[in-house]
């Protein structure tokens, strides 16, 4: 076990042991914080290692310069960034519009717009192997379709990452994924929601709060440069989860300067290598942006931030959301952001 990681369960093992229910701000919902259960024992399933010796070309993977895709067309020999539709979308511009239902039942046509994003041609880096240069790319990229996609007529883009066979993605070249959605997406409009009652009851901005309550604890701050903050959030529903906020409120990538970009890859680089090595060996991740709807009524409120659901709670242990999480919808997390917090910055750096 990693030191700094050893050392959290053996605080947990003592005084400082977290057993409380933390109000999560954003979602309106509770989350049992369970630190003294982090180091119980594991007898089920061992998720294995990211496997960080691929090679740097496959000739099977359908993500790789030059090589053919299901759909027959062929990638170009790119050096950077590489953004296509996706071949097996969820969500497609051309849907046909499905059969009348009876008057219970709502159905729609599933229209929206898939894209995948190639963040390097080489098959065995990760995000957090990119240099800042290279990773500003990928956020240019990023602020590039969510404008593109916008003036297209889509109400939501939502832009993601899951990285690592146990989060299942299907392909391990690193990449990321755009949905375009004629609506906004259910934790977008949670959040929405939150936003506007939290200013209806305080008549000030949540997200501005939230970022002032991190910066007045002090305790889970990853990183404070000139742009960004990145924290364990207080009510953090996965162990090592990492918001990285802006320190002025910005509703969508396309209001980002470059130098808000520059910033930011600063901050993504050094929370990305916490992450991958607090546990000694690569973190499996949900990394999504939350931004606001194209068309926000009310754009006050709401503020981006990078989300980063880290799915290892221990290494080889895997969090699953189970009973609780999935039929309940109610978070237990067996780590206190604290700690956890205070692991990642023991982690050094490159
Ligand atoms: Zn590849």
């Amino acid at each position: 076990m990693a030191g700094s990681l050893a050392k959290v369960f053996s605080l947990e093992k003592g005084r400082s042991v977290t057993w409380e229910q933390r109000w999560h701000p954003l979602l309106e919902r509770w989350v049992t914080i369970t630190s003294h259960r982090g180091g119980r024992p594991w007898q089920g399933l061992s998720a294995t290692a990211n496997d960080d010796h691929r090679p740097s070309f496959d000739p099977q993977c359908y993500l790789c310069p030059g090589n053919r895709r299901i759909s027959g067309e062929r990638n170009p020999q790119y050096a950077q960034v590489y953004v296509f539709d996706n071949d097996h979308p969820s969500l497609g511009a051309t849907v046909a519009p499905p059969p009348p239902q009876s008057t219970f039942y709502r159905v729609a046509p599933a229209a929206g717009r898939c894209r995948v994003m190639c963040y390097d041609p080489d098959h065995q880096r990760r995000l957090s192997h990119l240099e800042n240069n290279e990773l500003e790319i990928v956020l240019k990229s990023w602020r590039h379709e969510t404008e593109m996609l916008s003036d297209e007529g889509w109400a939501h883009v939502f832009i993601f990452e899951n990285n690592g066979e146990v989060v299942g993605v299907s392909n391990p070249h690193p990449h990321c994924q755009i949905y375009a959605f004629p609506f906004v997406v259910d934790t977008i409009a949670r959040e929405l929601r939150a936003a506007k009652t939290y200013r209806e009851a305080h008549q000030r901005p949540l997200f501005q709060d939230l970022i002032q309550a991190e910066r007045d604890d002090q305790r889970r701050i990853l990183i404070d440069n000139e742009g960004w903050l990145a924290f364990v959030p207080y009510f953090a529903q996965f162990p090592f989860e990492t918001m990285i906020c802006p320190h002025r409120p910005v509703r969508q990538l396309t209001e980002l300067s470059d130098l808000d970009i520059q910033d930011l890859a600063v901050v993504m680089r050094a929370v990305l290598g916490r992450l991958d090595g607090v546990l000694g060996q690569a973190q499996s991740y949900i990394l999504s942006v939350h931004q606001a709807p194209a068309a926000l009524i009310d754009p006050e409120d709401y503020s981006l931030y990078i989300h980063i659901q880290p799915l290892l709670r221990a290494p080889g242990l895997q969090k699953f959301l189970a009973g609780v999480e999935t039929a309940a919808g109610q978070f237990l997390n067996d780590a206190a952001p604290e700690a956890h917090a205070q692991a990642l910055m023991e982690v050094p750096l490159n």
